[in-house]
């Protein structure tokens, strides 16, 4: 077997900052050694080197009407006012325009330091096209721009709690069981054939399912990961104790197992109990903060989470932003401003904010999407980021301040190379495909912004 050698002048391991080490490549993109001193390699990384980030939550079609939700209406906005603004957007897509948006949307976070997305995708029947076809373009664009991909198909049946009816703009959303089983059996088959792509299953929220029916899910696709919307608003907190007399994660806690197999998204009001209980448990609570933020969700007691030993991964959500750094530093900023402390997430004494925090998240990032990255170790992808050491901000540091000054000072230019599988597909933080693409986005996102009346 040939193998490709890419020298790292400094790694990010699991134990830590590695000077002069060598991660010698299978054929596949993935690590099978690596090697301690500065010898002959094929490829001479320019700067740090760390594992490529996991973005546990996208919604693609949301990067459509980023930015274009600023204007107030009369009544006041929230959350549920901008939901139906983007269900508008919606009925526009065809499965093409998707695809469009989808690869624009990877391309830019894999330059954001992402390496690898869960599509936590519900849009399947666009314009009334087959569901599978929405997951098809989804797949497509992943492998265009080169980034590994958990599909997470999303089982949406109800309109809200107590089995509500959908809405008119929530039709596309729905699948029954029958539906919902055969085109997570579809894409199984699809997933088998290639290396980068995994299937998870995505209940949508305890609004859109009945909790009652998610074990029968769960025993037909055993060791499958599963992510579900969660206690992201206080109207659905207050439904949720309305119609099951507790709060949604009280409630899930007591029909599943909350284990390794769960990804939590905005997991954000939670009581002290569930938080010790989550902990415990062993599922990983997905944060998406910009969104979080930009939706007015409020902030989960992440710091009290990690201090019990529960584990956290970052998402994109709605691809408001799309850094790594900066879902980071917002994360670690709403912590201080919740604990009036600093440097709350850098997991202990003497540890760096930008080290402790990117390792932690990209390592459950990878367990909660069921993915081989997340850390650079032999057996794992070979999924990496590579810090610019030419940057102004940048130079002349060791490798712990490199990566705390992009996590927390983000300027562009500071991520010179990503790459996925032993592929570079991002050099001087330029995607290979940035200039053919951005076309057909600008095209595409110009035209249903203003048919969605958002521009
Ligand atoms: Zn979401």
């Amino acid at each position: 077997m040939t193998l490709r050698n890419l020298y790292c002048p400094w790694l990010l391991q699991p134990d830590g900052w590695q000077a002069d080490r060598v991660l010698q490549l299978d054929q596949r993109g993935v690590i099978v050694d690596i090697l301690a001193g500065d010898r002959p390699a094929d490829v001479r990384l320019p700067g740090p080197v760390i594992p490529g980030m996991v973005n546990v939550h996208s919604h693609a079609h949301q990067r459509l009407m980023a930015g274009l939700s600023g204007r107030r209406s009369a009544e006041g906005d929230s959350f549920w006012s901008w939901r139906e603004q983007m269900y508008a957007a919606i009925g526009l897509l065809a499965p093409d325009d998707l695809r469009v948006l989808a690869s624009w949307l990877y391309l830019e976070l894999m330059e954001g330091g992402y390496t690898c997305q869960g599509e936590f995708h519900y849009p399947h029947r666009l314009k009334s096209a087959e569901p599978l076809t929405s997951s098809l373009a989804l797949i497509e664009a992943a492998e265009q721009i080169g980034t590994a991909l958990t599909l997470l198909p999303v089982w949406y049946r109800y309109g809200g709690f107590g089995r509500a009816q959908p809405g008119e703009r929530q039709r596309p959303f729905i699948l029954d069981a029958q539906e919902y089983s055969a085109l997570v059996r579809q894409l199984e088959r699809l997933a088998a054939e290639r290396d980068r792509l995994t299937i998870g299953l995505a209940p949508h929220s305890l609004r859109a399912v009945a909790v009652e029916e998610l074990s029968e899910l769960l025993g037909d696709f055993p060791g499958r990961k599963v992510h579900i919307h969660i206690a992201e608003q206080p109207a659905e907190v207050h439904d949720c104790i309305e119609h099951h007399g507790c709060r949604p994660v009280t409630l899930l806690g007591r029909h599943v197992e909350l284990d390794s197999r769960w990804c939590l998204i905005h997991a954000t009001h939670v009581t002290e109990g569930e938080v010790v209980n989550l902990a415990g448990a062993g599922a990983v609570v997905g944060l998406c903060p910009t969104t979080e933020a930009d939706l007015g969700d409020g902030l989960f007691p992440a710091t009290e989470f990690i201090n019990q030993g529960g584990r956290i991964a970052i998402g994109s959500d709605s691809n408001l932003h799309t850094s790594a750094a900066g879902e980071l530093c917002l994360l670690e900023w709403g912590q201080r401003l919740r604990r009036h402390q600093r440097n709350v997430l850098a997991g202990g004494a003497g540890q760096h904010l930008g080290s402790g925090l990117w390792r932690h998240a990209a390592q459950q990032g990878a367990e909660a999407l069921g993915q081989v990255c997340g850390y650079l170790a032999p057996g794992r992808r070979a999924d990496l980021v590579v810090l610019s050491p030419d940057h102004p901000l940048l130079q002349n540091l060791g490798p712990e301040a490199m990566l705390d000054t992009w996590v927390m000072a983000e300027q562009p230019g500071m991520v010179d190379e990503v790459w996925v599988g032993g592929e570079c597909h991002v050099r001087r933080g330029v995607h290979r495909l940035r200039k053919e693409l951005e076309p057909d986005f600008v095209r595409l996102r110009a035209c249903l912004a203003r048919q969605a009346g958002l521009a």
